[in-house]
């Protein structure tokens, strides 16, 4: 019987892993990653983050799992190995709680979720006007794969003007798409709600900092769920300060979890989330690992696979 490693969401998670495996596919051989199996019996691991030179170890391995949407925690390992195949998590529930993050992320800017937050608080009746309504409102989704597209349609359906910027050119009904670093400054333009839904990649590093954050129109706010590396903390609060933005929801930080004495706890114009914003269930999980081996033990392809060249 094949076996399958887990390294994702600590020691404490194994049980409910291996339940949700178990019931998936009884046949497969879970293990926690630091388990004592035969290095030559491991065929798959679904990992989040292995340690460095860990997985070139494993001489059976045939395919990388990552247990997220994001694999840069394993890429960045300069000895993963490069010849197997890594497939993303993907499937519908990731997509759909993104969508949930990104469209409450973006009411909250709207309607002042932070404000409201600190007025209750401290126990302070503040009855305020939102200046705008969702149809008032142009959200820019940086990113329009797997998880910008469904946010993209959930924005829509709230009532917001909605754009994406991409490396490549998207038609989506209603979507004006904008493509390649040629027409980001076109597109940051025309935001008013900057998301970021972007992969780690060294194109995509640090983007979001003081150069872009001022060809965003004034007022503007920012959502950023894509990864930390993508923003710059102090540029972010230094344009929230300024009010050049109005507010910012942020998921995910460089590095995580967020120090203690991080100013972004208790600014009065940031939300923290706690890189939660679209984590599924682990059954859900569990159930998409077991379609794809199923598929790639019958020799069929497998889903959402990493692509060396694109680095995402
Ligand atoms: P996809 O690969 O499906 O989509 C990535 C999108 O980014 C594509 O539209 C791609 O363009 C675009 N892109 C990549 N590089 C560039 C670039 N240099 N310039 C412009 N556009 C670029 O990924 P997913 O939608 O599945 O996930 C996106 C990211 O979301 C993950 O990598 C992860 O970092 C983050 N994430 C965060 C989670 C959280 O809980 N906070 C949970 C899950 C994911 P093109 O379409 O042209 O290829």
């Amino acid at each position: 019987m094949p076996h399958l490693l887990v390294k994702s969401g600590g020691l404490a998670s194994m049980p409910e892993w291996k339940a949700a495996f178990a019931e998936a596919a009884p046949e497969l051989n879970v293990a926690h990653w630091d388990d004592a199996v035969p290095v030559e019996d491991v065929r798959y691991v679904m990992v989040w983050d292995p340690e460095p030179g860990r997985l070139a170890t494993l001489p059976g391995l045939h395919v990388v799992f990552s247990s997220a949407a994001g694999v840069d925690n394993i890429t960045r390992d300069p000895d993963w190995p490069r010849h197997l195949p890594l497939v993303r998590m993907g499937g519908d529930n990731t997509a759909q709680r993104m969508g949930e993050y990104i469209a409450w992320a973006c009411l909250s800017l709207l309607r002042g979720g932070r404000r409201i937050a600190l007025s209750q608080a401290a126990s302070r009746w503040e009855n305020f006007e939102n200046p705008f309504s969702a149809a008032e409102r142009r959200v820019g989704i940086m990113g329009l794969g797997n998880l910008g597209t469904r946010a993209a349609e959930m924005l829509q359906g709230l009532g917001f003007a909605v754009s994406g910027w991409s490396r490549t050119r998207k038609s989506l009904p209603g979507v004006a798409s904008f493509a390649g670093d040629a027409e980001l400054d076109a597109f940051l333009a025309q935001t008013d709600i900057l998301v970021c839904l972007l992969p780690s990649t060294p194109e995509t590093a640090g983007l979001i900092s003081a150069p872009l954050l001022r060809k965003l129109p004034a007022g503007a706010g920012l959502v950023n769920a894509g990864r930390g590396s993508h923003a710059s903390l102090p540029d972010i609060i230094a344009a929230l300060d300024s009010g050049h933005l109005c507010g910012a929801v942020l998921d995910v930080f460089e590095p995580e979890p967020l120090a203690a004495d991080s100013p972004a706890w208790t600014h009065p114009k940031i939300i923290v989330t706690p890189h939660l914003a679209s984590l599924a269930p682990r059954r859900e999980r569990a159930r998409y690992v077991v379609d794809a081996i199923r598929a790639y033990e019958m020799g069929a392809p497998l889903p959402n696979l990493y692509d060396p060249d694109k680095g995402y």
